[in-house]
């Protein structure tokens, strides 16, 4: 299981406080709920592409020694299954579907170290089949009551600019197990359901 790592700052900062087992030890297991703090489990490593950083990054893992199942410790920076960070995801799509820029142009604006536009087209295709889903969910989060929607894209872009995308995010995840765009279908978790709006009123 992933839970997300409360953590803003830059990439080198959150690998050195990583290296504390102690710094955000589960104090119980989000799995099966045993009252105990969590072993500390190594690390596995996975790739991250941020506005100014491509490279691998370490994920701390924890075990809990009731059910024998790990929980990893995901930052909030990173999406569970994409390799491209929220902050590259969210520039783009703001560009692209904000700003009107091209998808070439959109990518330049995205990230320094380059990120192919095929990437981006693929996020504004689930982007704009989340939409809806998404202008819902966020509801809770928005400060201001929203007019008629009329256009559900520009609507949960706004939404999300205004809530900041980690924001949203943190809650999407840890409140409804819902990553920004959706689980693609290979990855949906067992007993969840598929969709922010399905997921939102019954639990
Ligand atoms: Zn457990």
């Amino acid at each position: 299981m992933q839970i997300l790592y409360p953590f803003a700052g830059s990439i080198q900062s959150y690998v050195e406080k990583i290296s504390d087992p102690n710094r955000y030890r589960p104090d119980h297991c989000p799995q099966c709920e045993a009252q105990h703090p969590l072993t500390a489990h190594g690390f596995y490593l996975r790739t991250l592409v941020d506005a100014a950083f491509d490279g691998v990054i370490p994920v701390r893992r924890y075990l809990c020694r009731s059910c024998k199942r790990t929980v990893s410790l995901l930052p909030e920076f990173a999406l569970p299954w994409l390799r491209f960070s929220i902050s590259v995801m969210a520039l783009f799509l703001a560009a692209r579907l904000l700003h009107g820029l091209t998808l070439v142009e959109a990518a330049r604006a995205a990230a320094q170290a380059g990120m192919p536009y095929q990437r981006g087209q693929f996020w504004v295709r689930r982007f704009r089949k989340q939409a809806p889903a998404l202008s819902l969910a966020l509801v809770p989060l928005a400060a201001t009551p929203l007019g008629p929607a009329t256009d559900f894209v520009s609507r949960a872009l706004r939404m999300l600019e205004s809530i900041g995308w980690i924001t949203a995010h943190r809650f999407l995840f840890s409140q409804l197990r819902a990553p920004l765009l959706g689980w693609p279908a290979y990855l949906v978790p067992a007993g969840r359901r598929t969709t922010l709006a399905a997921a939102s009123p019954t639990c």
